[in-house]
């Protein structure tokens, strides 16, 4: 059985402890491998790593940090395969699943080397005659990038590729249920190019091994994705020593069906956004809000599609969904269908075990409109069907929630949709389509509980950069001295 160890500065090293834990297949139960056990002594050696590679990479001129992470995306598509069948195993993806996030990895990657050259600054009128005053970027330091599993190569990718774009060094901490993805994805970068101690991987729990990197004083940036709980707790540590913070949390996303939308069309669009990866998807289409009186008709149709999909092998491609990640995500999601149904919720279809980690896809129409299914992110295929009377009424309750972070509006009425959009209270609106949309360029964050600011394109450069103020006196200095 393979064991793997942290990657610091270009190469794996066991944890300092030398402990390991298993990276189990949520599909199979087998062992994948055993990962290194992080605690604060080796993210000691990351940052001293991280700390000395800091100096070259954040100097080199953009057009070489531009030239290696397009060279690290043309290196993750020569080991497609490899990083296919491990992410399918590791986190339970469907291969559909699986290959989306293969491809948007060297995408991201790609489009964080075309932000290395838009690093811009500025030159600022001034108050004083003979003053140049210029505004610089410059990269924040060491970044933290702590992330979930759900997406663990996609995302990883997404959180580290900006940073490093803007010349900043990484360390990243997978999640725990992942780290082994995250370590074969840290070798191919190196093996491309990317010099060492760029992007160090430390593996382990978040108690031992996140929560020290986090708090390392030498660590100035943080970027996390994640639950809005642990989120909070991040955030409380990463504010004692002022670090810049990008939290991406979790939501409860909306999906609005208008009146004029054909339901059957409707039910199949919904299918994708929340059902896809088991409902595993921070932006899933979890609360679908249609428009009186056509919400039996929708949740029918729906759950028709529901029933339909097709579940198999996680490498055949007709597979429509897989396991959750582990037996807590099972219970939470099986409580919060127990509680929708003692509060009236009708569940049409689904709402139990198929088999192993494997939870059927379920919809539960008129669910109660208050609760622990209602309120908090059920990260799993739950789709609770409501019918309201009104536009109104229908963005009311979709900004009925702690969270803001995706919503979806299905109307051929672009006058009411673009309406709503303007009105729904969430960091995306995707008029046409479900909430589970994503793009490279696009900011990704939330509002509420979602999260505080923005990940992709130049929006991560501008988080992960200070800005600096120089100015150039050409006149003769004078004072009151
Ligand atoms: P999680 O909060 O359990 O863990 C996320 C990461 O935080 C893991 O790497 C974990 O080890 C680490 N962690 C845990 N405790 C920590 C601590 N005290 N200090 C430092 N690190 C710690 O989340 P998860 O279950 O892996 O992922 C699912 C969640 O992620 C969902 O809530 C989902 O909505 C959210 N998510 C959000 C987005 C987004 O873009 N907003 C994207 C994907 C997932």
């Amino acid at each position: 059985m393979r064991i793997y160890g942290h990657f610091i500065h270009g190469r794996e090293v066991p944890a300092a402890s030398g402990e390991t834990f298993p990276s189990v297949a949520p599909m199979s139960g087998d062992i994948l491998g055993y990962a290194a056990c992080g605690t604060e002594a080796d993210v000691e050696v990351a940052v001293s790593s991280a700390q000395e590679a800091f100096a070259f990479w954040s100097s080199l001129p953009p057009a070489r940090r531009e030239r290696i992470l397009l060279e690290c995306a043309n290196a993750v598509e020569a080991h497609h395969d490899r990083l296919l069948n491990l992410l399918i195993d590791e986190s339970g993806s469907t291969i559909v699943k699986a290959r989306y996030e293969l491809l948007y990895t060297p995408s991201v990657l790609r489009a964080a080397a075309g932000e290395v050259r838009r690093l811009y600054g500025d030159t600022l009128p001034n108050e004083k005659p003979h003053r140049l005053s210029m505004v610089v970027r410059e990269p924040v330091g060491i970044v933290a990038v702590i992330s979930p599993f759900n997406a663990p190569l996609a995302l990883l990718a997404k959180m580290a590729a900006f940073p490093l774009g803007a010349g900043n060094t990484v360390i990243a901490k997978p999640s725990e249920e992942t780290p082994l993805i995250a370590v074969e994805f840290a070798k191919v970068l190196y093996e491309a190019g990317l010099p060492s101690g760029v992007f160090n991987v430390v593996t382990g729990c978040g108690s031992e091994c996140g929560e020290p990197l986090v708090k390392h004083p030498g660590v100035r940036g943080v970027a996390f994705t994640g639950s809005t709980a642990t989120g909070i707790k991040v955030g409380h540590i990463a504010i004692q020593t002022l670090k810049r913070l990008q939290l991406e949390l979790g939501g409860k996303n909306p999906l609005l069906v208008l009146g004029d939308m054909d339901m059957i069309k409707a039910a199949e669009i919904a299918a994708v956004g929340a059902f896809s990866h088991s409902g595993q998807i921070c932006m899933s289409s979890a609360r679908i809000i249609v428009e009186a009186p056509h919400g039996l008709t929708f949740a029918h149709a729906l759950a028709k599609k529901a029933a339909s999909l097709y579940l198999g092998d996680l490498r055949d491609e007709r597979t429509a969904y897989g396991p959750l990640i582990n037996q807590r995500a099972v219970e939470k999601v099986f409580r919060h269908v127990q509680l929708a149904r003692a509060g009236g919720g009708q569940v049409i279809t689904g709402g139990n075990v198929d088999h192993g980690l494997v939870f059927q896809p379920t919809v539960i129409y008129n669910p109660p409109r208050w609760g622990e299914c209602w309120e908090e992110e059920t990260f799993g295929p739950v789709a609770l069907v409501t019918e309201v009377s009104s536009l109104e009424e229908m963005i009311a309750i979709a900004n009925e929630s702690q969270y803001g972070l995706s919503a979806g509006i299905l109307t051929n009425d672009l006058k009411r949709g673009l309406s709503a959009a303007r009105q729904i209270r969430c960091g995306a609106v995707h008029l046409g389509t479900h909430s589970f949309q994503s793009d490279p360029m696009a900011p990704i964050g939330g509002y509420g509980m979602s999260g505080i600011g923005r990940s992709g394109g130049k929006y991560s450069i501008e988080h992960f950069t200070e800005l600096k103020w120089i100015s150039v006196e050409s006149g003769e200095t004078s004072g009151p001295f």
